[in-house]
């Protein structure tokens, strides 16, 4: 990201309150597309067929629909416009750092609002993930849900040990709050749950907490650029009419320490918890030597006056991309095919690239291999049924 920032914007906007039936009528689904749309076309296929109408979304703009769209254009339709997922999608993610990544968050934020004994935090952690646990997975002792499950776990305890969730000082304000708020210069609203919102010395700052492969000094550099520190700040700058200071990363490294399936009893587990807390302690050693190793930092991202003009440039075309017309050309697909096969998988929305150059083939493999999923279905349940 562009290190220029603009002049202190005007940020003028209101916060909307949320309810189920208000959340249902953000998203905005429609069907009525003429022929000349690709979604138009392929709802005429869908028609002859007796098959049901594709619906187009124009939700309100999140963190994670702004970084996908920066990814890959097509991506951003399938996902979002479309609201696609494969068929085989399910509740917990199958990707393993956002698994661990999922876990030690909800951990390290049960610390920070509960301070729970050891076994209290654990018996929470596993009821909360059997409960997103679909019964298929709940079944297959091969998915390896379990293994990052205490991997997770162990990371959170060894990093509150060392550090407070937050600075000495500060004060929960609001903790996995979803807010939605109108940013007068956008035509969506803007979405986002934020973990936390802490206060010191009536100054408001937005904890955050990550896992890495890298080593978090690594990841802190990277953050500096990222877009969704920014955007979690103008949701809560215009939330709370009130200026935002700076965003806490609390960074971690992912340990190397195995958790073995055989030891799922209470006396594997502690052991398995010590390991992994000596683990981190050799690390620490080590990093005496060489402090960017560290394998566990907080770093302060102070926000200063201004947006970054490169921030500013990417929230007004995301926010045109959720209106425009549904046709595939003004969906360009990446010219980077790193990106279509990141990290050895190949994106999910592959079968529907391979064969969007022809329609029918397109409604084809759509209709066999993915279902519609409204995107902000996630957010529902979190939601009261009536406006307080
Ligand atoms: S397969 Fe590649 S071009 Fe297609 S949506 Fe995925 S990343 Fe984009």
């Amino acid at each position: 990201m562009s290190q220029k920032t603009l002049a202190k914007p005007e940020i003028t906007g209101y916060e909307i309150p949320l309810t189920k039936a208000s959340l249902k009528q953000l998203a905005k689904p429609t069907v009525s597309f003429t022929e000349l749309t690709s979604v138009g076309r392929l709802n005429l296929l869908r028609k002859k067929q007796k098959l049901e109408p594709l619906y187009v979304y124009s939700p309100p703009q999140s963190s994670s629909m702004m970084r996908d769209y920066c990814r890959c254009e097509r991506y951003f339709f399938w996902s979002i416009r479309l609201g696609l997922k494969p068929r085989t999608w399910t509740a917990i993610s199958d990707s393993k750092a956002l698994r661990i990544g999922s876990i030690f968050h909800d951990v390290v934020e049960d610390v920070s609002v509960n301070d729970a004994p050891p076994s209290q935090l654990l018996q929470r952690a596993e009821q909360r993930l059997q409960d997103k646990m679909t019964p298929e997975q709940k079944d297959d002792d091969e998915s390896g849900i379990w293994e990052d499950f205490y991997k997770s776990v162990a990371m959170a305890l060894a990093y509150t040990t060392k550090y407070p969730v937050l600075p000495k000082g500060h004060r929960i304000e609001r903790v996995e709050q979803l807010y939605c708020v109108r940013d007068l210069s956008l035509g969506n609203p803007l979405i986002g749950q934020i973990d936390m919102v802490s206060r010191s010395s009536g100054k408001y700052y937005i904890p955050d907490h990550k896992t890495t492969g890298d080593p978090p000094a690594v990841l802190a550099q990277v953050l500096q650029w990222d877009l969704q520190p920014f955007f979690y700040r103008r949701i809560v700058e215009i939330s709370l009419k009130k200026p935002v200071f700076a965003a806490i990363h609390n960074l971690i490294l992912k340990t190397g320490i195995k958790f073995c399936p055989n030891s799922h009893d209470k006396k594997g587990i502690l052991s398995y918890f010590y390991r992994v807390q000596k683990w981190y302690e050799e690390k620490e050693v080590e990093a005496k030597i060489t402090p960017a190793s560290s394998p566990m930092v907080r770093h302060m991202l102070w926000f200063g006056k201004g947006y970054p003009s490169d921030f500013e440039k990417k929230l007004k075309t995301c926010d045109r991309a959720l209106r425009r017309s549904p046709v595939l050309k003004a969906f360009p697909k990446t010219p980077d095919m790193y990106t279509c096969v990141k990290f050895k998988r190949e994106c999910q929305y592959a079968p529907l690239c391979a064969t969007d150059e022809h329609i029918p083939a397109l409604a084809e493999v759509l209709h066999q291999r993915y279902v519609q999923i409204n995107p902000l279905s996630r957010y529902a349940d979190k939601m009261p049924d009536e406006s307080k």
